[in-house]
């Protein structure tokens, strides 16, 4: 058993309680982690605001981390101590139906017990006077030490920095992996939600050759980010006024090819899929709703031809996948500097996650070193 000092989540709205936790020896097919910076995303508020299906409490949210490994448990053979190491919430076993299709990234191997806050063999790593701390998306890297499945693992290059590419973890990935899979060469496309999603959207879109990129937000202050990323035109939803969708519709004389969703909110889906062009138009949801809703849409649309589709980790198959998106950040093509906007140690946690509900930041990180 190791110390770590970690964020816990002890239930619903309320603050994360900094403390020690006892991190238990990796099993089978496990590996011990030492995370060395991690990215908030909004997927962790879900969990922080109790409307996240995933979640039993307490547990150690995070999972836009980056870190080494320290330790591996029997019957780990693609890693050592010492390898920089990415932690996926969506596996790759390899073997699975879903990992030999190329139609998904999926892979559910270990879905159920990742939803249930335990490793595959049903238990957990990490527990606080004696008492069961569960894991958050099979990451929990809102802890100096985490353990996760080795198929949970991307093994990436070590002239990478670990401070800034601990966003390919979610963001990043998400974002220009959605815009890779979805937008063809002079496309016209719209961003609902320039967050750390969206504004990755808006970095894969101008990177796939997008003629017109138009975000969507209800907080202005996106507007420069957005340009620098590549955003063409921005609409104000704020404005009790503004009509998104005709706003879309007048800009680009009858709808965007791709309207990527990137809130959360039920009704900003229905809005992606009505500013989607008629015959071909794609509406692509990203955002994570709460626990147990439904979406109303006109079918009238789909025979038409939209199409409405989801994206899960950008489409990106988590351990062959991220080393070919982390080679293009070495070589300049996605850009992460701007889009840090705050740095922290752990024990202001609380204040990144405050930020990010004020609207305040687009990704804060959390240094562990
Ligand atoms: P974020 O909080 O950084 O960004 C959300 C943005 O949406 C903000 O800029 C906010 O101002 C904007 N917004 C709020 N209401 C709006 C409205 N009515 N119209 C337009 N914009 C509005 O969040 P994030 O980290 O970018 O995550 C975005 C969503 O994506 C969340 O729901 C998150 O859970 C989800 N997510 C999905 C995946 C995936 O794999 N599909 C991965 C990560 C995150
Ligand atoms: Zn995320």
């Amino acid at each position: 058993m190791i110390e770590s000092l970690a964020a816990i989540c002890t239930g619903p709205e309320t603050p994360l309680e900094l403390a020690q936790v006892l991190v238990a020896p990796p099993r089978s097919g496990e590996v011990l982690i030492e995370i060395v910076s991690s990215g908030l995303c909004h997927t962790d508020l879900t969990a922080l605001e109790g409307i996240n299906a995933s979640t039993v409490y307490p547990l150690i949210p995070g999972h836009e981390g980056v870190g080494r490994v320290v330790e591996v448990g029997t019957d780990v053979s693609s890693l050592r101590p010492g390898d920089h190491v990415i932690p996926l919430y969506g596996p790759e076993c390899g073997t699975c139906a879903m990992c030999q299709s190329n139609r998904t990234n999926l892979c559910w191997s270990i879905k159920k017990t990742r939803d249930m806050g335990v490793m595959p063999d049903g238990t957990a790593r990490f527990s606080r006077n004696g008492a069961v701390v569960h894991h958050f998306m099979g990451t929990s890297t809102l802890s100096r030490y985490t353990v996760v499945p080795e198929i949970a693992l991307a093994k990436i290059r070590k002239d990478a920095p670990l401070d800034k590419i601990c966003l390919f973890g979610c963001g990043v990935t998400t974002g220009v992996g959605a815009a890779m899979t979805h937008v063809k060469h002079g496309d016209k496309v719209a961003v609902f939600g320039l967050g750390g999603i969206g504004i990755n959207i808006v970095q894969g879109a101008r990177i796939c050759g997008a003629q017109q990129i138009i975000g969507v937000d209800i907080n202005p202050d996106k507007i420069d980010l957005g340009r620098y990323y590549g955003m063409t035109d921005f609409i104000d939803a704020s404005d009790p006024s503004a009509d998104a969708v005709t706003a879309i519709r007048d800009l680009t004389l009858g709808g965007v090819d791709v309207a990527f969703e990137c809130s959360g909110i039920l009704s900003v889906m229905r809005q992606a899929f009505e500013s989607a062009v008629p015959g071909w138009g794609q509406a692509v949801l990203l955002g994570v709703e709460p626990a147990g809703s439904e979406m109303q849409f006109a079918p009238v649309g789909v025979r038409y031809g939209k199409s409405i589709h989801g994206s899960y980790f950008g489409g990106v198959k988590g351990r062959s996948g991220l080393a070919p998106l982390i080679d293009l950040f070495m070589e300049g093509e996605i850009e992460l500097d701007a889009q840090i906007t705050h740095r922290m140690p752990l024990q202001d946690v609380n204040r990144g996650f405050d930020l990010m509900r004020k609207g305040q930041s687009l990704r804060s990180i959390i240094d562990f070193e």
